[in-house]
């Protein structure tokens, strides 16, 4: 790689992003670099024309090595120990993907997704990522024989069909085992999500992100400028404590309202 490249990347960059150690390169003489290798996937979140990736790149993690189901125990909002009537005490467990890079580029959040504010987030790589889903499930479930529920995802999206078609096979092998969470996915992967909670409607609610009232059918996430039938989310009017403590998101099919961020 070549000084021009780095003069180009520094030109597209935003201008609120930190400094990096490409700035203090630019900073040596000229003569110093000739070439230097970079590891653009730790450095590039964004190309010329749009974010791709999250902005925290240090903040992403393989798979291998770490635990990547967490518990509602490091999350205030989350909880740990389910108290609502449906699901009652199972254990709350959350997974976090990578926003944008398994996120739809039609998201109405991609250019102020809430992950930009999210440094200290474990961001898990898609690599090997249901293999080590799979083997998790099955050690909590000895953990917990009352069951799990896993909030998808804090951050990111369902990134394929197949990804979909992989909770499916979770959750029809494990009777135990519950999922909640919020989708932007539209077209195949959104239809796919639609099945699965038909499916598993007892124990898989994935709402859609959109400011729509329920239709009888799919289940909504609004903005907190929707009008239609709907409720506040009670954790973040200060009602509840946790989404543990509440359990309306997977309890009742009426719209959940959130603050933007
Ligand atoms: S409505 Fe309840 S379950 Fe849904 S996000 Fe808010 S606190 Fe969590």
């Amino acid at each position: 790689m070549r000084l021009h490249h780095f003069t180009y990347i520094l030109q597209s960059r935003p201008a609120k992003i930190r400094k990096s150690s490409i700035d203090k390169y630019l900073q040596r003489s000229r003569q110093d670099i000739s070439e230097i290798s970079v590891d653009f996937s730790r450095i590039l979140w964004y190309n010329d024309l749009m974010k791709i990736s999250t902005r925290f790149q240090r903040s992403i993690r393989s798979v291998e090595g770490n635990s990547i189901l967490k518990p509602g125990s490091n999350n205030q909002k989350l909880g740990f120990k389910i108290k609502s009537r449906k699901w009652r005490e199972k254990r709350l467990y959350s997974l976090t993907l990578t926003e944008r890079e398994t996120c739809p580029k039609s998201c109405h959040h991609w250019e102020d997704c809430y992950g930009d504010n999210m440094p200290f987030a474990h961001r898990f790589s898609i690599e090997g990522l249901e293999q080590k889903i799979e083997s998790e499930i099955e050690t909590l479930l000895e953990k917990h024989p009352q069951g799990i529920v896993i909030r998808l995802h804090v951050l990111g999206d369902f990134y394929s069909v197949d990804y979909v078609s992989f909770w499916q096979d979770m959750l029809f092998k494990h009777p135990e085992l519950c999922i909640f969470g919020y989708s932007a996915r539209e077209g195949k992967i959104a239809n796919e999500i639609r099945l699965l909670n038909i499916r598993f409607s007892d124990r898989c609610v994935i709402r859609f992100s959109r400011s729509n009232e329920y239709n009888g059918k799919d289940m909504f996430a609004a903005e907190e400028g929707f009008e239609g039938k709907s409720f506040d989310c009670p954790e973040q009017t200060g009602k509840l404590p946790s989404c543990a403590a509440c359990g309306l998101c997977w309890s009742v099919p009426k719209t959940v309202k959130f603050q933007t961020h």
